[in-house]
């Protein structure tokens, strides 16, 4: 069995992958959303879940940023509440994957980043927003303390270091019938990044005091929005023959590099999936013609709700005209409807171009993606015909 559940997680990402057979399904949480996503959306999902017996293997944590680590540091948080005052809790959790800032980075460039906010003094306060300079990275940290105080190992099965890559983990990460395999972020790319966060670092030792404050704040806001989603964990969850990529706020020439390293393309350089989580909901800087010829699926998946112009027009246009070139039928689901949505369906006719737009109505708290038919491959009561 595969399911995704897909959660309204307004501007990010929260999903629910159910894996396993139908008499003893397994849960993998992906994503927890930004504030106000836990509450009134996750946590009653999460609730169904225990209802019929279920637990959460694990919970990826995809990168450090609010809205996708802000609804998992909720669950821990109601967890050690539920805990203290010995009432049921909402679920059980067996691992958290994540990967650290100062892990990934390096904590040299932390280092140096605090050095270098210590330094811009009453500038501090303008950069109040930036996600390196505290909020983002420091939620990255309570969350691991949080599972530690809850007994939920984190990156336990991986060894040390304990990072996620796809260079430290070549072969698939097994959990039943479900096979993960990690495409991302990869040590060249770390290793990138790292480089070039030490170099505008050490640039901004000259410039600090000349540069115009919005100047150094723009700069980290650029930043801010590259380091931690180029170190997105990205992965390719395969199960009873069906298959979900899985992108975080990762780059599409990452993806492309990641499922090269972890030799999931074909001899033409491309592959097929059941669906595609479009990375950084559907940002235009994340995406390209090119990802979409290479990486197919039947399903493309976004979760957006029009926030920073997500998902781009232009990515909407490049899924249907590389689709429609090949002659393939798709379906774009959404979580919310945009304006980049309602232009899509003006520029390029449904009909015409054989796709289909399906958007999560508007008082859903989730909605369930069935990959495999009912009860089939792994039905334990009948004969299956399928795997
Ligand atoms: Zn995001």
């Amino acid at each position: 069995m595969l399911n995704l559940h897909v959660v309204e997680a307004r501007f990010g990402d929260c999903f629910v992958l159910e894996y396993g057979s139908g008499a003893s399904p397994r849960y993998l949480l992906i994503d927890g959303g930004p504030g106000e996503v836990y509450g009134p959306y996750l946590k009653p999902l999460l609730e169904a879940i225990k209802s019929r017996g279920g637990a959460l293997d694990a919970a990826v944590v995809s990168h450090v940023d609010d809205d996708h680590i802000h609804g998992l540091l909720d669950l821990l948080t109601d967890l050690q509440w539920q805990r203290v005052r010995e009432k049921p809790e909402v679920i059980a959790i067996g691992e958290l994957w994540h990967n650290t800032f100062s892990e990934t980075v390096g904590s040299d460039v932390q280092r140096q980043f605090s050095q270098f906010l210590d330094r811009t003094g009453p500038m501090r306060a303008l950069l109040g927003q930036s996600s390196l300079m505290s909020r983002d990275i420091a939620q990255g940290d309570e969350l691991t303390r949080a599972a530690r105080t809850l007994g939920v190992p984190v990156n336990s099965r991986f060894g040390q270091p304990s990072t996620i890559t796809v260079d430290r983990l070549p072969r698939p990460i097994v959990l039943e019938n479900l096979r993960l395999h990690i495409i991302g972020p990869s040590q060249a790319s770390l290793e990138a990044l790292r480089t070039e966060w030490l170099a505008w670092l050490a640039a901004q030792e000259e410039q600090v005091p000349a540069e115009p404050v919005e100047g150094v704040a723009r700069a980290l806001r650029r930043a801010d929005a590259s380091v931690p989603n180029l170190s997105s964990i990205m992965f390719l969850a395969q199960a009873d023959g069906h298959s979900v990529l899985f992108t975080g706020d990762g780059r599409s020439d990452h993806i492309l590099q990641g499922l090269t390293q972890a030799k999931l393309l074909d001899a033409d350089g491309k592959c097929h999936v059941d669906v595609l989580k479009l990375p950084h909901h559907g940002s235009k800087y994340n995406t390209s013609p090119e990802l979409f010829q290479r990486v197919t699926a039947d399903r493309y998946l976004i979760s957006a709700s029009g926030k920073h112009g997500h998902p781009h027009k232009d990515t909407l246009r490049w899924i249907v005209e590389a689709a429609h070139e090949e002659g393939r039928q798709v379906e774009i689901l959404a979580t919310n409807w945009t304006s980049s949505l309602h232009g899509l369906l003006e520029s390029h006719d449904p009909q015409t171009y054989g796709y289909q737009l399906t958007v999560m109505p508007e008082d859903a708290h989730d909605t369930v993606l069935k990959l495999t038919p009912e009860n089939a491959p792994s039905c334990p009561f009948r004969l299956c015909r399928h795997g």
